[in-house]
């Protein structure tokens, strides 16, 4: 195979991908490798591919003919054909669902809902029976909806990639034009795009795309999560992504956060040699996680559901579960699951993991994750109002029903399930949630999202029993950035140094208690930054299960003193740049 067409190199899918034809590598090396144009973004997956570069295909063009009226007597028919294309293109998104796996099956699942809104296809219906042609209609009741849901921010503004998708695809159908969409390359390839849809990145083989750069996305974006998921590098938010051509020859380095031009052969060739040294050594990474001294950290899993634990346990490297994020398995759900229904769910994440810890989170529902059968007030800014544990205020029943059901599932359980609420923003909060878990003869933390939980870690820490830094929220709040932004990706970077600052008192609380304090945002899937939250005194780091060995790898290969050292670089330092250095600098 010739480096021309392919180099992949990305320590998080050794565990899984050796042997696989988009092999995966450590990448160490830093630099441009000689390339003509270097365009920068945010680094989002670790890794180095090299390869052609490919687009999606463009949006169905079509005039619109604002004046164009349909025949009365044709209307039914054109009611019909609307109908047909709009149920194929949600029965496509419904199939793909079901030959995913994870979060990817979840996330095509939602579009598939979205595709078939009656909000939606009932405007575009009225429009079609007052006479305006199937395609314009479709056009013209979507892009009301996705007017409404930009409005509305967060989690909303983030689904009007999926319900723009929605409109191509079902217009292409209408029209009779080939599905819009990313092309199936011939050969390994590297996909550029504005923004991905999240029906693309889910159906995505990562054999066949191996990296992901958008000029658009959060760290947090659907096109993060799936790169993670794929193990994919990627990087996002890159202003003048354009500069890279369609057909041109790129390299994507999601260390660095940059896509460069028709790179010299021979360095990035030379830099995958390296790698793939790295990569087998990841991929031998066995556990337990430890510094090369033996200072212990837990390396644990971030899971969504039964599958997706005993998927993340099955190579038995992973030694539990420290996020379980239990309101993802009820994002479509219009009515309160039976205490009967979660008890099951939470029982097959526990039996995954039987013996091993397992951390809990009561139901984050709000802002970006809103669920159906809680009813939100209307606010203005959802990500500062009732979500996570705030839920509990006008819907005490929701989560004393969650709990009755964890109580339940534990027990047959060999270890207690530690459980932990999100969006604690008080001593008192955190005091009552405890209560309530110690009640049910649970293990009671809560999580560190909130700025304020950070600032009094070390009363809030005398409350619970653990707690767990979701650093993707702290970041949000710290630097007062929507982490759902393109625009803010330079803010809602973790390793700034006033986040780091605020999990280092943290970790100190948690050192001076001596309790848990662990990581289950976005940071602990970074491995520079995995040894970095060491030294600042974290004791567990849970992440997606790919991105786990290479964090496992890197903390195994520095001492805890270089941990120590390469925390207090990074806070220090003035910028996330250069907390990243400072970092590489004392751990390689
Ligand atoms: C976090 O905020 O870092 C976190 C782990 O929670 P979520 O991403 O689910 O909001
Ligand atoms: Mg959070």
């Amino acid at each position: 195979m010739s480096v021309f067409t392919f180099v992949c190199v990305d320590t998080s899918r050794a565990m899984s991908n050796l042997g696989h034809m988009n092999e995966v590598v450590a990448m160490e090396s830093a630099g441009n490798y000689g390339a003509s144009v270097a365009v920068h973004g945010t680094p989002v997956v670790n890794g180095l591919a090299y390869g052609p570069v490919i687009r999606p295909a463009p949006s169905p063009e079509f005039d619109i003919d604002a004046g164009a009226v349909v025949a009365e007597a044709d209307r039914e028919a054109e009611a019909k054909r609307f109908a047909a294309a709009a149920t194929t293109v949600a029965d496509r998104f419904t199939a793909r669902a079901s030959s995913s796996t994870g979060s990817s099956a979840e996330v095509l699942a939602a579009t598939a809902s979205l595709a078939k809104d009656r909000a939606w296809i009932g405007t575009a219906n009225t429009l079609i029976a007052d006479g305006t042609p199937a395609a314009a209609a479709t056009v013209a009741a979507i892009d009301k909806i996705a007017e409404m849901f930009t409005k509305l921010g967060g989690l909303m503004a983030e689904r009007v990639t999926d319900l723009k998708d929605i409109r191509d695809r079902v217009v292409a159908e209408i029209l009779g034009l080939p599905e819009p969409g990313i092309p199936n390359p011939d050969e390994p390839s590297i996909l550029c795009a504005d923004d991905l849809a999240p029906a693309d990145t889910a159906g995505l083989d990562p054999a066949r795309v191996i990296a992901l750069a958008t000029r658009l996305g959060g760290p947090s974006s659907h096109t993060a999560i799936i790169a993670r998921q794929l193990g994919i590098p990627c990087v996002v938010a890159i202003a003048e992504l354009d500069r890279i051509p369609t057909g041109g020859t790129a390299f994507v380095d999601g260390e660095r956060g940059v896509v460069g031009l028709d790179p010299d052969v021979e360095e990035v060739a030379a830099a995958v040699a390296k790698a793939r040294e790295a990569a087998a050594a990841a991929s031998a990474w066995k556990g337990p996680g430890q510094t090369s001294d033996g200072h212990r950290v837990l390396i644990l899993a971030n899971v969504a559901d039964g599958p997706s634990a005993r998927a993340a346990a099955e190579p038995g490297v992973l030694e539990g579960v420290g996020l379980f994020r239990t309101e993802l398995a009820f994002l479509d759900r219009g009515d309160e699951p039976s205490v009967d229904e979660q008890t099951a769910l939470y029982r097959a994440v526990i039996d995954a993991f039987d013996g091993d810890k397992v951390v809990i989170r009561t139901l984050d529902a709000g802002s970006d994750k809103p669920l159906k059968f809680v009813n939100h007030p209307d606010e203005a800014n959802p990500a500062m109002g009732v979500r996570g544990n705030r839920i509990a205020t006008p819907h005490p029943e929701i989560r004393i029903h969650q709990l009755d059901a964890i109580a339940a599932a534990a027990a047959a359980a060999t270890a207690a399930p530690w459980v932990m609420a999100p969006m604690i923003a008080t001593v008192a909060e955190a005091r009552e949630f405890a209560a309530l878990v110690r009640e049910r003869g649970l293990v009671p933390g809560v999580m560190v999202e909130v700025p304020s939980a950070a600032v009094q870690a070390d009363q809030i820490l005398a409350e619970v029993d653990f707690v767990s830094v979701g650093t993707n929220d702290l970041t949000q709040y710290t630097m007062a950035a929507d982490r759902m932004s393109p625009e803010l990706a330079a803010l809602t970077d973790p390793w700034q140094p006033a986040v780091l600052a605020l999990i280092e008192r943290v970790g100190a609380a948690g050192t001076a208690q001596d309790k848990p304090v662990g990581v289950c945002g976005e940071a602990a899937a970074d491995p520079l930054l995995a040894c970095v939250l060491v030294g600042l005194g974290v004791t567990s780091l849970s992440s997606a299960p790919a991105a786990a060995p290479a964090v496992g790898l890197k903390l195994g290969s520095v001492t805890l003193d270089q941990c120590r050292a390469a925390a207090r670089a990074a806070v220090a330092a003035d910028s996330a740049a250069g907390a990243r250095d400072a970092a590489r600098a004392v751990l390689g």
